[in-house]
């Protein structure tokens, strides 16, 4: 089987990745991916195509042509949405394929960015305690006036950047033990991600994600845990991206819990996967399969249980957004619907195109800013249409996209975590 050829630069550089992919060769061409994939139909270029992608792919491992700026750009103006997984019929695993290309290409970017993405990668999201440090200081840039007065200053690029920023929380979550136990019968014992950013920008969340678990019946443990590398992974940084599979793999394999539950649908389809970036290690192939197979989105898992009592009503009409990485990652459409609908007074509506990107796709909004927005109007159209009071998306990254959307292009509704209208549905009770 063919492997990629690395540039001089690459083969100087210690490490090289090779791509070895049977998915590589699966494709028959058929073209049925194309009018899936948002940077075709946006462009109707085949070189932003899934077809096109992997034909460039197949190409430089034959050594056919070199990893070149173009074949990085074709590469990285992929979202990485997988929306041509659900639509390929000869199941090509595209992801598999763009993750371990991409690791040969790096982040993208000017060399000033790759390099400030880099640390970011390797520096602060392993780092909990970084992170938060980072997050308080941008905290205080928003609260004292001076991003207002750094606005007036900044070129018009970074001044759109600083204003996708979301409004830092007044709190982030912490745990308020290791182990919280279930409220009623004891149904499961689970271990729960407490994620990178969602702790900082989604503690509340995190919490109603803990409540609606304990109040299903589960025993909830938060083990000592790091970051899920999902960013790492999808901009071709797996260095870290491994170190930190490996602490998390020996953390919740250590706390023998029925099942590791993620809130976060980017991070559960990159933990899910976790077997695939650890398949030549030796020591933690096995136990990478073993993790993998725990992992549970949060709806996931609670629809699988089954919820507790009678809920309290909701008198709103919510539209539902498919985040990428679990309607095609994780291939979970019917669970999220069906927890709804299980809701008294809530009416779900369809959006035209629920399972297409929104754009956010990671870092890629602001990396792809015209792309991104591209895709953000034809979404915000879609939701107007579907005439809904709120908007539900299990992913933060679509939440804040979707957040923002609103802002600029309309209509400006709420937009919820699944787990938060759960909770609200389960409605107070004394512990
Ligand atoms: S992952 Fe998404 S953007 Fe990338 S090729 Fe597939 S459908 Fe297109
Ligand atoms: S649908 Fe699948 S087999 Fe057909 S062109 Fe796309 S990736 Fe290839």
């Amino acid at each position: 089987m063919a492997h990629i050829h690395p540039t001089q630069e690459q083969t100087n550089n210690a490490k090289v990745p090779s791509l070895d992919l049977a998915e590589l060769y699966q494709c028959v061409h058929c073209g049925l991916c194309l009018n899936q994939c948002p940077t075709y139909r946006v462009t109707r270029l085949e070189a932003e195509s899934p077809r096109g992608r992997i034909h460039l792919v197949k190409a430089a491992a034959d050594g056919r042509i070199e990893l070149n700026d173009r074949f990085k750009e074709h590469l990285q103006l992929c979202l990485l949405c997988r929306a041509c997984e659900s639509a390929c019929p000869s199941g090509v695993q595209y992801g598999r394929i763009a993750e371990t290309a991409r690791e040969l290409i790096g982040p993208p970017g000017s060399p000033l960015v790759r390099r400030i993405l880099n640390f970011v990668f390797t520096q602060l999201l392993p780092y909990a305690g970084r992170l938060k440090l980072a997050f308080t200081l941008l905290r205080w840039y928003q609260r004292t006036g001076l991003q207002t007065v750094a606005r007036l200053l900044m070129p018009a690029k970074l001044r759109a950047m600083d204003a996708m920023l979301p409004a830092i929380p007044a709190k982030f979550f912490q745990p308020t033990a290791n182990t919280l136990p279930a409220i009623g019968p004891r149904r499961a014992r689970v271990a729960m991600l407490n994620g990178c950013v969602m702790p900082l920008l989604f503690g509340d969340v995190n919490e109603a994600t803990v409540r609606v678990l304990r109040r299903s019946g589960c025993e909830v443990i938060f083990p000592e845990q790091t970051c899920c590398g999902a960013l790492n992974i999808h901009n071709g940084e797996q260095v870290a991206a491994k170190q930190m599979a490996r602490k998390n793999i020996d953390a919740f394999l250590a706390a023998d819990v029925d099942a590791i539950v993620v809130n976060a649908a980017g991070c559960g389809a990159a933990m899910k996967e976790y077997d695939f970036l650890l398949r030549d290690d030796p020591e933690y192939a096995d136990k990478a399969k073993r993790f993998a197979a725990l992992v549970k989105d949060a709806g996931e898992f609670v629809a699988g249980l089954g919820l507790v009592g009678r809920l309290q009503p909701i008198n709103l009409t919510v539209t539902y957004q498919d985040p990428c990485h679990l309607a095609h990652g994780q291939k979970i459409r019917r669970q999220p619907r069906e927890l709804l609908q299980a809701i008294p007074g809530l009416k779900l509506v369809e959006m035209d195109g629920s399972d297409r990107c929104c754009g956010s796709a990671g870092i890629y909004n602001l990396t792809h800013a015209g792309m991104s927005q591209e895709l953000l109007k034809e979404k915000m159209r879609g939701v107007g249409a579907a005439n809904a009071d709120a908007i539900v998306a299990p992913n933060p990254g679509c939440m804040l996209q979707l957040r923002y959307g609103g802002k600029t292009y309309g209509p400006q509704l709420p937009v919820y975590h699944l787990m938060d209208l759960l909770d609200r549905a389960y409605g107070e009770v004394a512990e």
